[in-house]
């Protein structure tokens, strides 16, 4: 399926976005028996915010209703791994979450009894076999944490391009360098879009646009309840005496930080205290290679609120920064993903609001729209995602964006 002599084409369904939540959606609907579906970007599959991800897929969630989703990436992986015959450089080394105070001991105490309750693995291990895992944390202060074992991470542009591959294998025609300009409208139903390119008619879009979702969906009056806020994290050189690439990923709400392995030295992020918030119109179409915001921030942002950080890495000042990078995720007011179905226009549906966790939601996003798309029965709760949730917000406004960069800001899960 292709444009020729700026004649339309038809498709059944087409998503616009090929990122990690796009590809998986694209794969999903044809999975469900979907014929003529059509993935499309403006850029290559996999090149937006996808590629700057720090990809933890961390399994267990204070936010439940996410916890079936990612399972659901986790088993997709499997699938397309062995169809494409691609690793998406999964690295099963598990997550230590870590509590340093009692208030976070207490949340952990939660955790743990949703992980039970969602047969995530876990154990509590104590001060010395950390140790012996990762040589560069100061345990002293550790009052109790727990090893969920499961736990991975992947290489998140590789798992956007092989959910693309494997959707091409089931009839998935993926158009990259097509921009969608215009979406189409009769009435209260959806009809098709404009591309760069040429008409495509069809009957549903599904807007899986990420940061640039609501340039397109405030098109025809959906607005999607998130903003593009900055995500951010370093990685130090390597130093094979205190990093292994087989080290546990870990969190630490009690820094307000998360670290994993990443080519011999260590990836952390930490949570700032004002994430910067972007208007959707004003972000570059091309991804972002520079820095986003003040590249002061790069240092400020470690001097300012890494002190935490640096007492459970006492060595962190002896061991050199090797880059820092940027990117944008698009968070929501309350943690939770925005996709599904718009109510006031027929055949139009959301995949986004990625709350900084989409790669790891990516699949399970993917399954729930194709089979809302499809009437088939939901495999999980749908209400906490739904794209009207909240009443009257503008989500172009500077004060809506505020709400969304907060919420970046308190978020102490892991990725
Ligand atoms: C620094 C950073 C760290 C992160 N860490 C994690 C983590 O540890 N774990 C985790 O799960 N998630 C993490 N994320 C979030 C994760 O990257 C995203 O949630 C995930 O990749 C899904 O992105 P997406 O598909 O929504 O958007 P994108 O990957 O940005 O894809 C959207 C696509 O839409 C295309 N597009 C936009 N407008 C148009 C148009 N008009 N026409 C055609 N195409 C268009 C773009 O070109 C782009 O390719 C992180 C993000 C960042 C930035």
């Amino acid at each position: 399926m292709n444009f020729q002599n700026n004649e339309s084409i038809t498709a059944n369904a087409v998503v616009i976005g090929a990122g990690t939540i796009g590809a998986a959606t694209a794969w999903h609907l044809a999975k469900q028996g979907m014929k003529k579906v059509i993935l499309i970007d403006r850029n290559n599959v996999g090149s937006g915010n996808t590629s700057k991800a720090a990809s933890l897929m961390t399994l267990v969630r204070s936010k439940e209703a996410l916890i079936p989703l990612i399972q659901e990436t986790y088993k997709n992986i499997d699938e397309i791994e062995a169809a494409t015959a691609t690793s998406v450089g999964k690295n099963k080394v598990g997550t230590l979450h870590i509590a340093a105070s009692k208030e976070t001991a207490t949340s952990l105490d939660s955790l743990v009894a949703i992980a039970n309750k969602h047969g995530i693995a876990n154990r509590p291990i104590d001060k010395e076999e950390i140790a012996s895992m990762v040589p560069w944390l100061q345990t002293n202060n550790i009052l109790k944490a727990s090893y969920m074992k499961d736990d991975s991470f992947v290489d998140a542009y590789v798992l956007a391009t092989t959910f693309a591959e494997a959707a091409k294998q089931l009839g998935v025609t993926v158009m990259q360098h097509t921009e969608v300009e215009k979406l189409l409208i009769q009435g209260d139903t959806i009809v098709g879009l404009q591309t760069s390119k040429g008409q495509i008619d069809c009957d549903y879009v599904v807007d899986a646009a990420g940061a640039w979702g609501n340039t397109l969906s405030m098109q025809v009056n959906v607005p999607i309840p998130m903003a593009p806020v900055r995500s951010i994290y370093w990685i130090t050189e390597a130093n094979e005496t205190l990093f292994s690439p087989n080290q546990p990923m870990i969190t630490l709400p009690d820094a307000m930080a998360y670290t994993r392995p990443e080519a011999g030295g260590l990836l952390f992020g930490l949570r700032e205290e004002n994430s910067p918030h972007f208007h959707p119109d004003a972000l570059n179409k091309e991804p972002n290679v520079d820095f986003l915001g003040n590249p002061e921030d790069r240092w400020d942002i470690i001097v300012n609120h890494g002190e935490d950080f640096m007492s459970f890495f006492p060595e962190f000042e002896k061991q050199g920064v090797e880059s820092c990078i940027t990117g944008i995720s698009t968070y929501t007011p309350d943690g939770y993903y925005s996709f599904g179905p718009s109510k006031d226009l027929k055949g139009f549906y959301v995949a986004a609001g990625c709350a900084g966790a989409g790669v790891a939601g990516s699949g399970g996003i993917g399954r729930m729209i194709a089979e809302m798309i499809t009437n088939k029965p939901l495999f999980a709760d749908e209400k906490p995602f739904a794209i009207d949730r909240f009443e009257n917000f503008d989500p172009m406004s500077k004060p809506f964006r505020q709400r969304c960069a907060d919420a970046r800001s308190k978020k102490k899960d892991g990725g």
